[in-house]
């Protein structure tokens, strides 16, 4: 099988990590995505990749709290998750590097673009982690930023749906299920697959985006020999 893209981002959920018990990291699960991970980067591709934290908090999760401080805790989430990652690689006999927008030098480098670079012109996988490093923004924010900054191909937005619906195929069995979107689609429509802040900044850098379901780990492999799964979202006008 030969790969579509030479360098990629791909966004894993916090909850993409906690299996069926729906909180904290699931090894088994964890495992089986690192091992489509390890299938990708058999075929030569450069990996980087963002991690959320929704599995453990997610700063709107409390009304009470102070905003920053909430978002500072779910940046700190990440870092579960990216430690998490980078064992179960590590594992399999891959070199990963974590870096983190937040400096905690004993556990992971901090985030600097031209080393991340090299890490991934080396073959090792680099996750970033602590999100953006500041608060009012996402994971999903991160990924796009990072992957702007580092020159990714294309975004793989692993989601526990299998595509982006007009609206939500667990409440509505006539959703309409979209092959292809433009970014103005996403926007306009109100789609919930990124925030706007993210689209945004991937529009305006023209990243790809590509929607599919982690379901079946084996997806990211698809994904990346550019088989025809999910959504696809970039700057082309809608079909
Ligand atoms: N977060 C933040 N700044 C960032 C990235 C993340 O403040 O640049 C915080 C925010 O509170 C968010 C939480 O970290 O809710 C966890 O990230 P996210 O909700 O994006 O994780 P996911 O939904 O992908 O698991």
């Amino acid at each position: 099988m030969k790969a579509k893209y030479e360098r990629v981002m791909i966004k894993l959920s916090g909850e993409a990590l906690a299996g069926d018990q729906g909180f904290g990291i699931n090894p088994s699960t964890v495992k089986d995505i690192c091992t489509s991970i390890k299938s990708v980067y058999d075929l030569g591709v450069e990996i980087s990749i963002v991690v959320g934290g929704g599995n453990f908090w997610r700063g709107r999760q409390s009304d009470e709290m102070d905003k920053s401080t909430a978002d500072y805790m779910g940046m700190l989430a990440t870092v579960l998750n990216a430690l998490a990652l980078q064992d179960s690689l590590e594992g399999m006999g891959i070199p990963v590097r974590v870096q983190t927008a937040i400096e905690m030098r004993e556990i992971a480098e901090p985030y600097i673009k031209r080393k991340a670079v090299r890490h991934l012109e080396k073959n090792r996988i680099v996750i970033f982690a602590a999100g953006t490093g500041n608060p009012f923004f996402t994971t999903d924010t991160t990924a796009a930023l990072r992957a702007a900054e580092i020159d990714a191909n294309i975004i793989l937005l692993a989601k526990n749906v299998d595509a982006v619906y007009d609206s939500d195929p667990n409440i509505n069995p006539d959703a309409k299920k979209y092959s292809h979107l433009s970014y103005l689609d996403v926007i306009n429509r109100g789609l919930k697959v990124m925030d706007s802040t993210a689209i945004t900044l991937c529009m305006d850098n023209h990243i790809p985006i590509l929607v599919f379901g982690l379901n079946d780990p084996k997806n990211i492999l698809r994904a990346i020999s550019g088989e025809k799964i999910g959504t696809l979202i970039n700057g082309d006008k809608n079909e």
